[in-house]
């Protein structure tokens, strides 16, 4: 079947539909998708100062693209990058490059935030001192708070990450096995309430399109020159979920789409429930917590 709207060859067949599109009513498509989730759920407003989470991958710099477009066109928002560089040999160096030579030829403000600074040991060296431990378990939670801690210093208003369906999707369905709903009632399109500064809110405008479709835009605009995968990988229960929504994807089209909608629609009824955990400060490094010390503060210990 030809391309639904201009007859010419297609590139893609759309997730759960008989559309096919070509490459440039695709490209109209995805960017047209990625607006309606930043108006509809209020995102980016004007005068934000948007900070992209930018790994170097496909995911994150589709959405730097596509966001940096949005700020020359509507010149009152604010666009830079953020990159984590856990200190991975062998994977972080290559992303970095590339991460460079996008924002250079884009003029993206590049920042940059290091284990190694931060922490004063990369990735590589925690996970060599620490061999039962899982690699992606400490770069989580350090990750997320250098993000966060990096947007604030720079003056970001908001945090935007390159999140797509396929993602969140395992996100749900891992903290409903997992009886994590307070962490789920802390998810969706948009986090943070914004009323706390110390947190700055997340955002993830790629919220309702699957992976296929971030990988073929990516692809179809030359963002990335090959696939560049971490050396650690270690989140296999995300993987199991991952491989299992996958099959039932293809048995069951559809699947992960009902599951992401019908968690939009009992989102607000849960942050009704959890809300009103006061948020305190880590008595070790004063960074926002819920318990006494943070996460990072507990991990540094337990792994140095
Ligand atoms: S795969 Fe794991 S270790 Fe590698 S960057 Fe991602 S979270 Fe970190
Ligand atoms: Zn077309
Ligand atoms: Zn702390």
């Amino acid at each position: 079947m030809p391309c639904k709207f201009c007859k010419t060859n297609p590139v893609i067949n759309l997730p759960n539909s008989e559309i096919n599109l070509c490459k440039s009513c695709f490209i109209k498509y995805f960017e047209k998708k990625a607006i309606k989730t930043i108006k509809q759920y209020k995102l980016i407003e004007k005068n934000d100062h948007v900070m992209v989470a930018c790994s170097g991958g496909k995911d994150s710099l589709s959405l730097l693209y596509v966001l940096n477009k949005l700020s020359l066109k509507e010149r009152k928002i604010k666009v830079t990058a953020l990159l984590i560089d856990e200190g991975i040999k062998g994977y972080r160096d290559d992303s970095i490059k590339d991460a460079k030579k996008f924002c250079k030829e884009h003029k993206i403000k590049l920042h940059i935030a290091s284990y190694k600074k931060e922490l004063g040991k990369t990735l590589d060296q925690m996970k060599s001192q620490n061999p039962n431990k899982i690699a992606c378990s400490m770069c989580g939670v350090f990750r997320r708070s250098l993000l966060n801690k990096s947007s604030r210093e720079l003056k970001a208003t908001k945090l935007a990450t390159g999140h797509n369906l396929d993602d969140e999707a395992q996100s749900i369905l891992m903290n409903q096995l997992r009886n994590n709903i307070a962490l789920s009632s802390r998810m969706g399109p948009r986090t943070g309430t914004g009323k706390d500064p110390r947190f700055i809110p997340r955002i993830k405008p790629f919220y309702f399109l699957t992976e296929k479709e971030v990988a073929t835009y990516a692809f179809l605009k030359g963002l990335i020159s090959k696939f560049n995968e971490c050396t650690y990988n270690e989140d296999s229960y995300r993987f199991e979920i991952r491989d299992l929504l996958n099959n039932l994807e293809q048995k069951y089209p559809g699947t992960k789409h009902s599951l992401v909608a019908s968690f939009i629609e009992i989102l607000p009824t849960l942050k009704k429930s959890f809300k009103g955990k006061s948020i305190g400060i880590c008595k070790t490094c004063g960074e926002p917590t819920s318990s006494n010390i943070c996460k990072v503060c507990n991990l540094t210990k337990e792994i140095n």
